[in-house]
């Protein structure tokens, strides 16, 4: 047999099956995942996993369990055979149930034909839908500084240009910080209220601005609101998380299911807005995900009507213990809503973000470098999701590092 000599790697090697070429999969790496680094917060969960007992405050997902009602929901649409595939833009009452959502929260239109919604595999599936849809080579996202670890590789993934719109030392990303980076190929504005990595929520005057900002330049707004029902009482207004979605129809909302009732990996999320929009974002998923998990799909429909409010509040008291024991040190934008905090390294202590969270590590604590999230390294994230005894215990060891 003669082993192929084909340029684009295929090699025998000193392998244990020596008539079995080896293939070389390097050279047939495209230069889009070449680009994109997700080392940063690699390095942190391999230090991680070297730690006996950590106190873990780098989790991105909340620490209780998904309420009964969900899981009976989804058990009930495996053991009644509805396994199969769903209609490309998921079931219809799911999508009955999203349109209620918006029609109750904004006052978007329920029967309008030029409004649409689709069910995607997680926030993140809707997230890259839009994005396949709305950018070319070339084009132009404005995305938050911190931001979503996510949102970097949106450029990669589209050949788009991502354009970090800074948002330190407050991180509110208003419309006056937005304008100087819009340009002739600009098609979106990415917002993101509450905010991983710093949980601050805008206030509603503050997005209506954003929300004229963009209809002004012809630009679509895409809002990722997987954190709209983990606000806490004082950022409130309204009675709801204050949303784009009540200044009109003309944007992009991002919803997810994950973070809110805990199911994180059952991957559901939604995408509402322009029918047009939705109607590509659906062509494509019809070639890539299918459809959403067809059990989660059940499953998630019964959280219409449950209130998480107990769960949330109990976060916001984990968000004042933060506050309290973090705010004399040093400087801590006040999270409105999700589960972290974004702390400030005391400038005095001289140490970059990474620095700070490899002492943190070294002192059994788990924090991600602002760098992950950031072009700057001047902050780390600190997650509550984590039990009020390790985040107490965690707090005291933080502080003590942050003090010097
Ligand atoms: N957007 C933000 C701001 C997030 O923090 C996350 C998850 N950490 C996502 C989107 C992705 O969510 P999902 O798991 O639903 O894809």
């Amino acid at each position: 047999m003669t082993l192929p000599s084909d340029p684009r790697g295929l090699v025998a090697t000193d392998s244990p099956h020596p008539r079995r070429p080896t293939l070389v999969v390097d050279p047939l790496i495209s230069d889009r995942a070449r680009a994109i680094d997700s080392s940063g917060i690699r390095r942190v969960f391999d230090l991680a996993a070297t730690l006996e007992n950590p106190i873990n405050l780098s989790i991105g997902q909340p620490n209780f369990p998904v309420p009964e009602a969900i899981k009976r929901a989804a058990i009930e649409a495996i053991e009644h055979d509805r396994n199969g595939y769903t209609p490309t833009q998921g079931i219809a009452p799911l999508n009955a149930a999203i349109r209620q959502r918006l029609h109750d929260r904004a006052g978007w239109r329920i029967d309008d034909p030029s409004i649409a919604t689709t069910v995607t595999s997680g926030t993140s599936g809707g997230l890259v839908l839009a994005v396949m849809v709305l950018l070319d080579p070339g084009d132009e996202i404005v995305v938050p500084d911190p931001y979503f670890v996510m949102y970097p590789s949106l450029g990669p993934l589209t050949g788009s240009r991502v354009v970090t719109c800074s948002t330190y030392p407050d991180f509110r990303m208003t419309a006056e910080r937005i304008e100087p980076l819009l340009g002739p190929r600009t098609k979106a504005v990415l917002l993101n209220s509450p905010s991983n990595p710093c949980g601050v929520v805008l206030r509603e005057a503050e997005i209506r601005d954003v929300v004229e900002l963009c209809r002004d330049r012809g630009v679509l707004l895409i809002s990722d609101e997987i954190y709209d029902e983990f606000v806490f009482d004082d950022a409130l207004e309204h009675g709801v998380c204050p949303t784009p979605s009540r200044f009109g129809e003309d944007m992009l909302v991002l919803g997810g299911f994950g973070k809110t009732y805990a199911c994180t990996g059952w991957r559901m999320g939604f995408a509402a807005g322009p029918a047009a929009l939705i109607a590509e974002m659906n062509k494509l998923q019809q070639y890539t995900y299918v459809c959403a998990p067809t059990p989660a799909q059940y499953g998630v429909l019964a959280s219409f009507g449950l209130s998480m409010r107990p769960q949330v509040e109990a976060f916001g008291r984990r968000r004042d213990l933060v506050l309290e024991a973090l705010q004399p040190i040093t400087t801590v934008a006040r999270p409105g809503g999700a589960f972290y905090a974004f702390v400030e390294v005391p400038p005095h202590l001289g140490l970059s973000g990474t620095e700070f969270c490899e002492q943190a590590i070294a002192n059994r604590v788990l924090v991600i470098p602002g760098r992950v999230f950031s072009h700057r390294d001047t902050h780390f994230r600190l997650s509550f999701a984590a039990a009020e005894s390790d985040l107490r215990e965690g707090l005291e060891i933080l502080s003590r590092l942050l003090r010097g």
